[in-house]
C-alpha cells in the first residue's frame, strides 16, 4: 500500500517538470529573446570646432515579446573619441552583452565649423573726417577661431557716409562689420589782421581800415563775410577795440580784436619844410630825424646833391618842387620859365623818388617882392600852378636861419617861439645851413615834449598861403 501510493506521485512531479519546461522552452522561442542597444539623440550629428561635445550615450534592452521586463538593463560601454580641434567625421561604438546574447550602435561624429570670423574695429578717440574727405582708416582686425588672423583678407569699401568690413573664413562663414564715419570740421576760419593788431591813430584824423582776410580750411575765402564792430571816435583820445568775426558753415567762429589807440590831442601841429637842399649837411639831419621818428617835408634845389632826394623819400619824408636853378631872374622871368624850371626839378625828383611831387613851394614864397622886375608874375603863377593840380606851400614861422642868425640857438628860439603862437605850424627853414642842422635835436626835442604832432605836407594840408604882393 505504501509503496502503490509512493510509486503515483513521483510520476507525477516528473511529469510536471518536464510538461514546464516544454512551456518555458516554447515560451522563449516564441518570445524571440535579444538583446538591444539604442543610441540617445541622432545617429549622425555634429559638433562645434573647438568646443565641447557632450556624448547623450546609448542604453542597452534586454527582453522577449511576452516577458519583456524579466531582467535589468545591461551596461553599456562605448570606444572612440571625437577630437573637436580637428574637423572630420568620428565614430562612436557602443556595445552591450548578456548571457550568450551581444549588441552594437555606432554614432558617426562629424566636427564643423559654423563660426564665423570675428571683426574688431579699432577707433582712435576725437577723430574725424573732414565733411566730402576720404575716411582715414583707424584700424581693424580680423579673427578666426579656426583660421586665426584673417585681417589681410578683410575686403573694406565706403559708400553713404559709412565703411563696411567683410571677411569669410575657410569653410565659407562670412562676418561683417560696419563703421558709421564721423564728419566733422572743427577748424575755425583764419582771420588775419593787415595792419597789426594794434594800430595808432593820430587825433582827430579819420581812422581808415586797414583790412583783413579770412581764409576757412573747407569754405575757403570767407573775407566777405567777415563783421566788424566797436565804435572809434578820432576825437577822444583812448583805446578803441574793433571786434572782427567770422563762421565757416560748420558754425566754427573765430574773432579776432585790433585795438586803436588815439592819441591825446596834440598841443598843435608842426610842419617842419626845409628848402634849399639836399646839401651836404643833410644826410647828418636825416639821421637826427630818424632818432627821433619824426618826419618832415623837403623843397628840393638841384645843387649836386639828387642822390639824397631818394634816401628822403625812402625814410618817410614828403619831398616838394622848391627849384631847379633858384635864380630869381631866370624863374620868374615868365610863367613859361617858371614851369621849365619847375618841370626840371620833378624830372630829377621823379627820377629819384619813382613819383612826381605835386607840392611846391616858391623861392622866396608867394609874397616875394624880389620878382617885382616881372608886375604881377606871382599873381598869375600862384593861380597857375593851382590850375596845374598843385599846392603850393609858404609858412607861418621863420626860423630867420638863411640871413636873420647863424647862431643855433636863435635858430631854435625863433622856432619854438613860432610853434607856441600858432596851432597849426609851417616852419621855414633850410638844410643848406650847418647852424640849421646843429638847432634840429633841441627843437625836436622841445615840440615832443610839449605835446606837438610833427606831420608831413600833403596837398591837402594847411597851406599857410601868404599875400600876394606882385
Ligand atoms: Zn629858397
Amino acid at each position: 500500500m505504501t509503496e502503490k501510493r509512493g510509486r503515483h506521485p513521483h510520476g507525477w512531479y516528473i511529469l510536471s517538470i518536464i510538461l514546464i519546461l516544454a512551456a518555458v522552452l516554447v515560451i522563449f522561442t516564441l518570445s524571440r529573446w535579444e538583446l538591444r542597444v539604442t543610441l540617445r539623440g541622432e545617429a549622425v550629428t555634429t559638433a562645434e570646432y573647438g568646443e565641447i561635445w557632450q556624448d547623450p550615450g546609448a542604453e542597452a534592452h534586454f527582453g522577449g515579446a511576452h516577458v519583456p521586463k524579466l531582467f535589468p538593463a545591461p551596461p553599456v560601454s562605448s570606444r572612440g573619441t571625437v577630437n573637436t580641434l580637428a574637423l572630420g567625421d568620428y565614430q562612436v561604438q557602443y556595445s552591450a552583452s548578456f548571457l550568450w546574447f551581444s549588441a552594437g550602435a555606432t554614432r558617426t561624429v562629424r566636427v564643423v565649423d559654423t563660426t564665423p570670423p570675428e571683426i574688431t574695429l579699432y577707433a582712435s578717440p576725437g577723430s574725424y573726417t573732414l565733411p566730402g574727405g576720404v575716411y582715414e582708416e583707424e584700424g581693424y582686425l580680423a579673427w578666426d577661431s579656426l583660421d586665426g588672423d584673417l585681417t589681410d583678407r578683410v575686403e573694406r569699401r565706403e559708400e553713404n557716409g559709412k565703411v563696411i568690413y567683410r571677411v569669410t573664413d575657410a569653410a565659407g562663414n562670412t562676418a561683417r562689420a560696419e563703421r558709421q564715419i564721423v564728419y566733422d570740421d572743427p577748424i575755425p576760419p583764419i582771420l588775419t589782421l593787415l595792419g597789426g593788431d594794434h594800430i595808432t591813430l593820430p587825433y582827430g584824423e579819420a581812422y581808415t581800415e586797414p583790412g583783413y582776410t579770412a581764409m576757412d580750411n573747407m569754405d575757403g575765402d570767407l573775407t566777405a563775410f567777415v563783421t566788424v564792430a566797436g565804435a572809434l571816435y578820432p576825437n577822444v583820445a583812448g583805446d578803441y577795440e574793433l571786434h572782427y568775426t567770422v563762421e565757416d558753415s560748420w558754425h566754427n567762429r573765430s574773432e579776432v580784436i585790433r585795438t586803436v589807440t588815439v592819441t591825446p590831442k596834440p598841443a598843435g601841429v608842426v610842419y617842419l619844410t626845409f628848402d634849399d637842399g639836399p646839401s651836404k649837411y643833410t644826410q647828418d639831419l636825416l639821421d637826427i630825424l630818424d632818432k627821433y621818428g619824426v618826419k618832415v617835408t623837403f623843397f628840393v634845389v638841384n645843387y649836386g646833391y639828387n642822390d639824397v632826394i631818394g634816401k628822403e623819400a625812402a625814410a618817410g619824408h614828403a619831398v616838394g618842387v622848391h627849384s631847379a636853378t633858384h635864380d630869381y631872374h631866370e624863374i620868374y622871368a615868365s610863367e613859361e620859365a617858371y614851369f621849365d624850371d619847375l618841370q626840371k626839378m620833378n624830372d630829377i625828383i621823379y627820377k629819384q623818388t619813382g613819383k612826381y611831387a605835386d607840392i611846391i613851394r616858391f623861392p622866396g614864397g608867394s609874397s616875394n617882392t624880389i620878382s617885382k622886375f616881372n608886375p604881377g608874375i606871382m599873381t598869375r603863377l600862384t593861380q597857375a600852378v593851382v590850375d596845374r593840380g598843385y599846392q603850393y606851400f609858404d609858412w607861418n614861422v621863420s626860423s630867420e636861419d638863411a640871413g636873420g642868425t647863424t647862431d643855433p640857438d636863435e635858430v631854435y628860439q625863433n622856432v619854438i617861439d613860432g610853434i607856441s603862437r600858432h596851432e597849426t605850424s609851417v616852419v621855414l627853414m633850410h638844410d643848406s645851413k650847418s647852424h640849421t642842422v646843429e638847432a634840429i635835436e633841441r627843437i625836436l626835442i622841445w615840440c615832443l615834449d610839449n605835446g606837438y604832432e610833427l606831420r608831413t605836407l600833403n596837398k591837402d594840408c594847411y597851406a599857410a598861403h601868404h599875400g600876394v604882393s606882385n
